[in-house]
């Protein structure tokens, strides 16, 4: 280590919300850039994520396309800006790499809400059915899910079960509800799990919000389960349908490169809006719910990153039948319909 690492590594205090100490600047950025190298590390980091780890990061996106990115990285140590489920997944998909995470306590309450044991108590309650779980769940519910699905194609996965088979849906309930409604299955069964974000964007707000900016666009980003809610309320007409734009992070900084729209409103965690205001700063953007922030996502702060590439933690395992088990319920999500994942 250099002095200059040292002597930032000093200042790191470990608290309650995790690592801090240290500014995320330009000599900060600098030794991140520089440890990454010294380790033949690339850096992902997820779009909500604070604006200082997105700017020093290699790849920002969401959390299938960071993991694709990480399985094709010619480096072979993948330095996970996000929270843990996440990063569990670019371990799944990249079993042979050293995955680590900047701290391994940002968790996901979505992810949180089911257990395998849970699941596997509702599975033999309902024998024979076929399990669709949501990306946001960790590696050893996955392994017991036959098919995984984003927001993008959890409509096509569901739809790609034979009609008389009965289907297990988790842990999102609002993405649950937004899938029965559009298939119309009467046989879908739906966890109640939810994510402490979105309880904040609620129909009585996008409509107060419609009402009140009757000029702006909505951009619903589904990939995490923060934007599921409103994806639900969009459905049921608690915005305009012909100014609701469904996209992914991609889809979505394409349309407000293209888009006339003087202001667009964003349903989803509020980190996304520094990627929107770089992409098209002419427009007003705004957050549906400014507190719609993931404490677990701001927990990957500038210390917590110096940290990790100092000390090479915290390094993510998954015990390799649980992997092997889970990358299935992957593969077969990436098989069936587009499930979105572009940056
Ligand atoms: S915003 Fe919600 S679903 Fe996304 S990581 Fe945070 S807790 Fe999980």
């Amino acid at each position: 280590m250099t002095v200059l690492a040292n002597d930032l590594a000093d200042r790191i205090v470990d608290g309650p919300g995790g690592f801090s100490g240290v500014d995320g600047d330009e000599v900060w950025a600098a030794e991140v850039r520089r440890l990454l190298t010294l380790r033949g590390a690339t850096l992902l980091a997820h779009n909500y994520q604070l604006p200082a780890i997105q700017d020093v990061a290699d790849h920002v996106g969401d959390s299938l396309a960071l993991s694709r990115i990480a399985a094709e990285a010619p480096e072979d140590t993948i330095v996970f800006a996000g929270v843990h489920f996440m990063a569990e997944t670019a371990k799944i998909l990249s079993p042979d790499k050293t995955v680590l995470i900047p701290d391994q306590r940002a968790g996901c309450s979505l992810a949180d809400s089911i257990s395998a044991d849970e699941l596997r108590a509702w599975k033999a309650e309902h024998p024979g059915a076929v399990v669709v779980s949501y990306v946001n769940t960790t590696a050893a519910v996955k392994a017991e899910t036959d098919i995984c699905c984003t927001s993008s194609n959890a409509v096509e996965v569901v739809a790609s079960i034979p009609d008389d088979r009965d289907v297990l849906f988790c842990p999102d309930q609002f993405l649950g509800a937004h899938v029965r409604r559009v298939t119309g299955r009467k046989n879908l069964h739906v966890w109640a799990g939810e994510c402490h974000v979105h309880a904040g964007i609620n129909g009585d707000e996008l409509a107060d919000q419609a009402r009140t900016h009757p000029d702006a666009e909505l951009y619903v980003h589904p990939e995490c389960g923060c934007a599921t809610s409103a994806l639900y309320l969009a459905g049921e007409g608690a915005f305009p349908a012909d100014r609701v734009k469904i996209l992914s992070t991609g889809g979505m900084l394409d349309a407000a490169r293209e888009s006339s729209a003087r202001q667009v409103l964003v349903a989803t965690e509020v980190g996304m809006l520094h990627q929107l205001r770089r992409a098209a700063p002419e427009i007003d953007f705004q957050a549906v719910n400014d507190r719609a922030s993931c404490k677990y996502m701001k927990m990957i702060t500038p210390a917590a990153m110096l940290r990790c590439l100092v000390d090479g933690a915290d390094e993510v395992h998954v015990d390799p039948d649980v992997a092997a088990a889970a990358r299935l319920s992957v593969q077969r999500m990436i098989e069936i319909g587009q499930p979105g994942g572009d940056e």
